[in-house]
C-alpha cells in the first residue's frame, strides 16, 4: 500500500500536550481554508511505501510515547489503518489531527480501538454552514467538492462518534482577525460544544492564526491577533466550558482561568 506522504517530525513536544511524539504528515486535504498554513501539503502526490512510514515510526520509538497523524488530512487515506495498527503493536499511543470530514474512517478507527486522542477542528459554529463554508474555502476553490452543508454534517457526525466514547478530545479553532473569531462567533462555537459534547474533559483551544503564511494571498497582510485579544476571547469561551486554552506565538499554551 502507498502513502501520500508529506514528511515527519521525529520528535515533537508540541503536537500532543504532555507527550513526546513522532508526528507524521499526510499529503492532501478536501478543504482549502484560506488561512491554511500547511498549504504545501494540500495537493500533489508524493507516494512512499507503507513500510517507509513504518520505518520512521520505528526509528522514533525509543524517544516517544505516541504517534500523531496530521496533515493535510490523515483520515482521507486508507493507509491510516495499517499505520495505526503498527503503532499500537509497538505500544505507542495514537493521536489524530483531523478536520472532521471523514466520519466513516473515524468510526472504523474507534471501533478497532486504534485511537487514544482526537484533535478536531471546529472552524466555525457547526450550526452555521454558510460561515463554515467561507472558513473552509467552500465555493472559492474547485478543490472543495463538498457543499458547506455536507462539510458541517460530516464534522457533526465525527463529533458524535467521538462523543459516544471515552477518548481524550481536544477541539480547536484557528482565529484570524476580521475573518473568523469575533466575540459572537467564539460564543456560538463554545455554546455549541457545551450543548452537544458530553465529554466534560474536552479541552477547547483557541489558536492564533498567522496570516502571513496563509494559503490565500489577500489574508497575508492581516495583523495576527495578539495574545491579549485571544485571552479575552478565551474568557468568552470559558463562560460556557470548563477547559479552555489559548495557543499563541508569544505565550505558548495558556489555560484560561475561571473568572466566574
Ligand atoms: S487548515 Fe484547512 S486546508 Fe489546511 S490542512 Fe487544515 S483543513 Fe486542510
Amino acid at each position: 500500500m502507498k502513502v501520500n506522504y508529506a514528511g515527519a517530525v521525529p520528535l515533537s513536544t508540541l503536537d500532543w500536550r504532555g507527550k513526546a511524539v513522532i508526528t507524521i504528515f499526510f499529503r492532501g486535504c478536501p478543504l482549502r481554508c484560506p488561512y491554511c498554513q500547511n498549504h504545501p501539503y494540500l495537493q500533489g502526490w508524493e507516494s512512499v511505501e507503507l513500510d517507509f512510514v513504518k520505518e520512521q515510526i520505528k526509528k522514533s520509538k525509543p524517544f516517544v510515547s505516541a504517534v500523531v497523524f496530521s496533515g493535510g488530512e490523515p483520515l482521507m487515506q486508507d493507509a491510516i489503518v495499517p499505520l495505526a495498527e503498527f503503532a499500537k503493536e509497538m505500544g505507542l499511543a495514537i493521536g489524530i489531527h483531523t478536520n472532521g470530514c471523514y466520519p466513516e474512517m473515524a468510526r472504523q478507527l474507534v471501533k478497532q480501538k486504534l485511537i487514544d486522542k482526537f484533535f478536531i477542528d471546529i472552524k466555525a459554529p457547526p450550526d452555521d454552514p454558510e460561515l463554515y463554508g467561507k472558513v473552509t474555502g467552500c465555493g472559492q476553490s474547485e478543490a472543495v467538492k463538498k457543499t458547506s452543508e455536507q462539510i458541517t454534517a460530516s464534522v457533526i457526525e465525527t463529533l458524535e462518534i467521538v462523543n459516544s466514547c471515552v477518548l481524550e478530545l481536544e477541539l480547536r479553532t484557528t482565529l484570524i482577525r476580521d475573518f473568523i473569531g469575533s466575540r459572537d462567533e467564539i460564543a456560538s462555537i463554545a455554546a455549541w460544544i457545551s450543548e452537544h459534547i458530553k465529554n466534560r474533559e474536552v479541552t477547547y483551544v483557541l489558536q492564533q492564526g498567522i496570516p502571513e503564511y496563509s494559503l490565500q494571498e489577500n489574508l497575508r497582510e492581516i495583523r495576527a491577533l495578539k495574545r491579549k485579544e485571544l485571552y479575552e476571547l478565551g474568557g468568552i469561551a470559558k463562560s460556557f466550558l470548563g477547559n479552555v486554552r489559548i495557543r499563541t506565538k508569544e505565550g505558548g499554551e495558556e489555560i484560561i482561568s475561571d473568572s466566574r
